[in-house]
């Protein structure tokens, strides 16, 4: 555990099953599992990008919280919940699935090990991503280079 908790954002998709409510669902068990003053974005309804024809629309959403374990611990939560919520441990890129959780960012840190990229390698030129989070949280800063939130996406819708 660490002393200090650090400011985490999680991005969070479904494009299967009852979507808003597994969000939704997913964000309180985030809260009850140690993510504290969670904050959730409104879900907005995305095109899928780079799955397979006909690949119904995801729910997307972002959640902004404070976190006192490690990135290991939050992915392990993470992926414990994508499995509740029914999907496969094991699974495609870019498949529908009940419930994906990215980890966007994690305080100041970047991290690149085998299980665990941080910043998220994607998130920045993903408006499905960055849209929900500059609502809630548009002046947090991606850490290697200082660009905050709300002028990414800025830069990505131009
Ligand atoms: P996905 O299909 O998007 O759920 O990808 C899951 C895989 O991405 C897992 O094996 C994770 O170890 C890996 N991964 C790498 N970086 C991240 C991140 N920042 N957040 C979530 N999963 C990550």
């Amino acid at each position: 555990m660490q002393d200090n908790p650090i400011k985490i954002a999680i991005s969070l998709g479904a494009n299967l099953g009852n979507a808003a409510e597994t969000i939704r669902e997913a964000a309180a068990r985030l809260e009850s599992s140690g993510v504290r003053h969670c904050r959730l974005s409104s879900l907005i309804r995305t095109a899928p990008v780079d799955c397979a024809p006909g690949t119904p629309d995801f729910l997307n959403a972002a959640l902004t919280g404070e976190w006192s374990g490690s990135p290991e611990d939050l992915l392990r939560l993470c992926q414990d919940l994508e499995v509740a919520a029914g999907r496969p441990r094991q699974h495609g890129i870019n498949q529908s699935r009940p419930l994906d959780l990215d980890i966007i960012l994690f305080g100041g840190t970047v991290l690149r090990t085998p299980e665990l990229t941080i910043p998220h390698p994607r998130a920045r030129r993903r408006r499905f991503v960055l849209e929900p989070l500059a609502e809630i949280a548009p002046d947090w800063c991606f850490p290697e280079d200082g660009m905050p939130i709300k002028r990414i996406l800025k830069d990505l819708k131009g």
